[in-house]
């Protein structure tokens, strides 16, 4: 549009896209160097397995404590992480410290961790998920990947023949934020995901929109039908969890049981398993 306006206004324009683009340097850089200097940290979120109330294991979710800009949350570094290729590196710390984490804790708890679809075309993430389980003696069970809908994946020859060799490993593979891409149905046909998470915006209105309902129950039933387990995302009410029940989901997360925190301050964590819990 600045550019049909004439040569001045394109100019005029150029500064503020210099700017945009230092701002994206600038960023890549200190992302680079946040890796060695130990800037990233992991925050877990505990998944409840709804009809016994039990934590049943813990997401990994990904945040960068920037020198100077604070604490920033994935959706504003993980796209130019992705764009950068330094996903890869990233992807590799998250993973190493999430297996590392895991091994700490008490063995009926699972770790739950985001892949970017990246990670999975490169080809390298199966050696590098085999040598963490390995080195924390971790079974692979207790290891679960979180794979967002993209258009691309399910074309991938390199990314289906991991999840192929993960899934047949033991390692458990979930489908999230199921319901907010563009392939939804395809992707179930294509691969044997272990789990469906059911997004938030659809758990969102349980109890409060007539809408909600029926969709998270169709949602359910595809899921079961495909011997899918499910998480509903984002739960926060009590109603939800109540809806939630009545329909048969297994496992529900969200601010009604926790926010996300470091694994220092979440007490099943910290403590050595104990048999009380373990046979619970
Ligand atoms: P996600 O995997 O769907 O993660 C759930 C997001 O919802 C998290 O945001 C979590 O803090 C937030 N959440 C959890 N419970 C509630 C709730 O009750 N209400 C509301 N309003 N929000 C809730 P977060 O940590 O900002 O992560 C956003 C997204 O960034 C994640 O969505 C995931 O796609 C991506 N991400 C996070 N960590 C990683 C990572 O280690 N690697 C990659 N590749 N992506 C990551
Ligand atoms: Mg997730
Ligand atoms: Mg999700
Ligand atoms: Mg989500």
């Amino acid at each position: 549009a600045a550019k049909a306006q004439g040569r001045n206004c394109f100019a005029h324009f150029e500064p503020g896209m210099d700017a945009a683009a230092r701002e994206r340097r600038d960023m890549e850089i200190d992302m680079r160097a946040a890796l060695t200097r130990g800037e990233f940290l992991l925050h877990y979120q505990p998944a409840i397995d709804i009809a016994s109330g039990q934590t049943v294991g813990y997401e990994a979710l990904v945040r960068w404590n920037h020198p100077t800009r604070g604490v920033l949350y994935p959706g504003a570094f993980i796209p130019l992480a992705e764009e950068t290729g330094l996903i890869l590196p990233l992807g590799d710390w998250i993973l190493n410290r999430a297996v590392e984490d895991l091994a700490s804790w008490p063995d009926h708890l699972r770790v739950a961790v985001n892949l970017s679809p990246s990670q999975l075309r490169s080809g390298h993430v199966l050696g590098t998920i085999m040598r963490a389980l390995a080195h924390g003696n971790v079974a692979p069970h207790r290891l679960e990947l979180e794979i967002t809908e993209s258009t691309t994946l399910h074309n991938n020859e390199t990314s289906v023949a991991q999840l192929h060799k993960l899934r047949n490993m033991g390692v458990r593979i979930a489908l999230d934020d199921f319901g907010t891409g563009h392939s939804s149905l395809n992707y179930l046909r294509s691969f044997p995901f272990h789990k469906m998470k059911i997004d938030r915006c659809f758990v969102e209105g349980l109890g409060q929109r007539e809408d909600a309902l029926p969709m998270v129950r169709a949602v359910i039933a595809l899921a079961h039908s495909l011997n899918m387990a499910t998480t509903a995302e984002g739960v926060e009410r009590p109603e939800q969890l109540d809806i939630l029940r009545a329909e048969g989901c297994t496992e529900a997360q969200g601010y009604l049981f926790a926010q996300p925190e470091q694994a220092s301050g979440i007490a099943d964590l910290a403590q050595p398993a104990d048999a009380s819990r373990r046979s619970a």
